[in-house]
């Protein structure tokens, strides 16, 4: 950004340094002072001499070269855009807006593909209706299951025996599943992969993080969450790791009665606008809790949906390419 004025409070750009913003009556002296806000993270220890290469220390202001930890795609294999959605929890949705993500951008012509790394948690499949359906793989690889629009999906779910199984693994073998997923399956020609990623910021995520060169991630909270803990966490994670933010959706942030228009804050208020303001990050929108959007993922039918809440978010993303 090179007309920068380092005045976030006057602009509304969702650039690196906007996340680094300073509270209130910050002094930018974290010696002095005990609270946990996103500059604090950045702070170096004494001594520091900001070569990260020369230092072990796992100090917040550490910028990881991911470099080194990257994964080959399988030669058969073409991704332009790599977007990973990520929250804080399990059940606020996220999978759910990963789907309609890859099937609004798909509406738009786009190719798109669905790589499932909630492995323990694997819901893609389903909401797609590919329940009993299994993966093929030969020589060159494992191919794909393309939804009935043309989605190409990955899921732990399509590679078991019975999809009831549970995944009873520990974490590396699950990152190392996650990794296989992106070496080692064939995705062809793609514009715009999702990764629904696990909840939290655990040995997974990280994995994906490091191994999968994600263009941007979209954070999906709730509004009965610990909003700012939560987006907060996730945010320094990103930073952390060099993985821009395109911006945070707050999904069942309401409900819309079907006879008087009404909208209804079922879980109160969020407070998530004053977060992200604080935060910079842009808030991409808000869905509301809809029981068709339910009825469509429990009938394998997220396809047919015709719910119109996603325009922010799929032109955030669109503006990637
Ligand atoms: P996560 O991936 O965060 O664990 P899911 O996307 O699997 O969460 O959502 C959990 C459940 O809530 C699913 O059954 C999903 O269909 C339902 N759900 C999520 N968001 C909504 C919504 N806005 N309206 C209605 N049901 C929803």
């Amino acid at each position: 950004m090179s007309e920068c004025t380092h005045n976030c409070s006057t602009c509304s750009a969702n650039c690196p340094s906007a996340g680094q913003q300073a509270p209130e009556g910050c002094t930018h002296d974290c010696s002095t002072c005990s609270a946990n806000c996103p500059s604090a993270a950045q702070q170096a220890p004494e001594g520091c001499t900001h070569d990260c290469s020369t230092c072990s220390a796992n100090c917040g202001s550490r910028q990881m070269d991911l470099s080194d930890f990257r994964k080959p795609l399988n030669p058969l294999s073409k991704v332009k855009k790599v977007i990973g959605v990520v929250s804080g929890k399990g059940g606020v949705g996220k999978s759910l807006v990963t789907s309609l993500l890859a099937v609004e951008m798909g509406r738009l012509g786009y190719t798109t593909a669905i790589l499932d790394a909630d492995i323990t948690g694997p819901s893609i499949p389903k909401a797609f209706g590919l329940n009993g359906i299994r993966a093929d793989g030969d020589e060159l690889g494992i191919y794909p299951v393309p939804s009935k629009f043309g989605t190409q999906i990955m899921s732990v779910n399509l590679l078991l025996p019975d999809e009831t199984d549970p995944v009873v693994w520990r974490g590396p073998v699950i990152a190392g599943q996650v990794e296989q997923f992106w070496s080692e399956v064939i995705w062809k020609d793609v514009d715009f992969m999702f990764i629904d990623m696990p909840p939290g910021t655990g040995d997974v995520p990280l994995t994906v993080f490091q191994s999968i060169p994600i263009d941007g991630i979209v954070i999906v909270t709730s509004p009965q969450q610990l909003v700012s803990m939560v987006v907060t966490k996730a945010i320094k994670m990103a930073q952390l790791m060099n993985v821009p933010i395109l911006g945070v959706v707050e999904n069942m942030s309401y409900l819309q009665c079907p006879d008087c228009g009404k909208r209804l804050s079922v879980f109160g208020e969020s407070g998530l606008d004053k977060v992200a303001d604080k935060l910079g990050v842009k808030v991409l929108g808000k869905l509301p809790i809809d029981p068709a959007l339910a009825r469509n993922v429990d009938d394998g039918q997220i396809e047919l949906y015709e719910g119109d809440y996603m325009g922010d978010i799929v032109a955030a993303v669109e503006a990637l390419l």
